[in-house]
């Protein structure tokens, strides 16, 4: 009994001995796919207000793909290597963007400028381009293997809109939360990386292009 409770004790001095080693170290530790718990809670939370899409669980603790195409689109708009991994790099972009207004015409991603989201038609970027859009287009990017992306649609002033014979009368076009685009992939191939990234907006499927929105509720066309 007396080995035992030896063993016992030093078994507790070991544990207590690496808890101090380990703990600290854990608590800096990076957040990556296969994470989970309060971290990753934290995490999400931040990406979710963003306006990233988190998946059917939303906010559920494990860092899975939807968490990770979240990342990889804050690293892409920062110009960040797209690892997926976040350290205290992309955790500094993240609140980069969190400390930016949910719409601006000033917003500016690496692969995504304002001028490009103008109306076709008098040059109007309205109140300014959604965050939460361009950070999806960031994470669509990154998806579609880091091939340029061509916004051949982005704001539309209502006059405009109105002409436009085919667009919907209350389009996302008119409140800087839509965009169509271009990829030099298959539309459908396109659409179907999109899929997930907007799993809570608009998506609609055209044969030379693919609109995508983050109205905040799932549409499909
Ligand atoms: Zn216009
Ligand atoms: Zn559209």
């Amino acid at each position: 009994m007396k080995k035992v409770r030896i063993i016992l004790a030093l078994l507790i001095c070991f544990t207590t001995i690496f808890s101090f080693d380990f703990i600290p170290a854990a608590a800096a530790a990076t957040l990556q796919y296969g994470s989970s718990g309060p971290e990753v809670v934290q995490l999400q939370k931040q990406l979710a207000s963003l306006g990233f899409y988190l998946g059917p669980t939303g906010v559920d603790g494990r860092f899975g793909p939807y968490t990770l195409e979240a990342v990889q689109g804050v690293q892409s708009a920062s110009g960040l290597p797209i690892d997926g991994v976040v350290g205290d790099t992309t955790g500094d972009q993240i609140a980069f963007w969190s400390s930016q207004p949910a719409f601006s015409p000033y917003l500016q991603t690496d692969h995504f400028a304002p001028w490009e989201f103008k109306c076709r038609h008098c040059g109007s970027l309205g109140r300014g381009m959604s965050k939460a859009l361009l950070l999806r287009l960031e994470a669509l990017y990154v998806k579609l293997g880091s091939v340029p992306i061509w916004v051949t649609s982005g704001y539309r002033c209502p006059v405009h809109n109105s002409r436009l014979s085919g667009a919907a009368a209350n389009s996302q076009h008119m409140y800087n939360t839509a965009a169509d685009i271009q990829v030099s992939v298959a539309p459908a191939a396109v659409a179907n990386a999109a899929e997930t990234i907007f799993g809570d907006g608009g998506l609609g499927r055209y044969s030379s292009f693919t609109h995508v929105d983050v109205r905040g509720y799932h549409a499909r066309w």
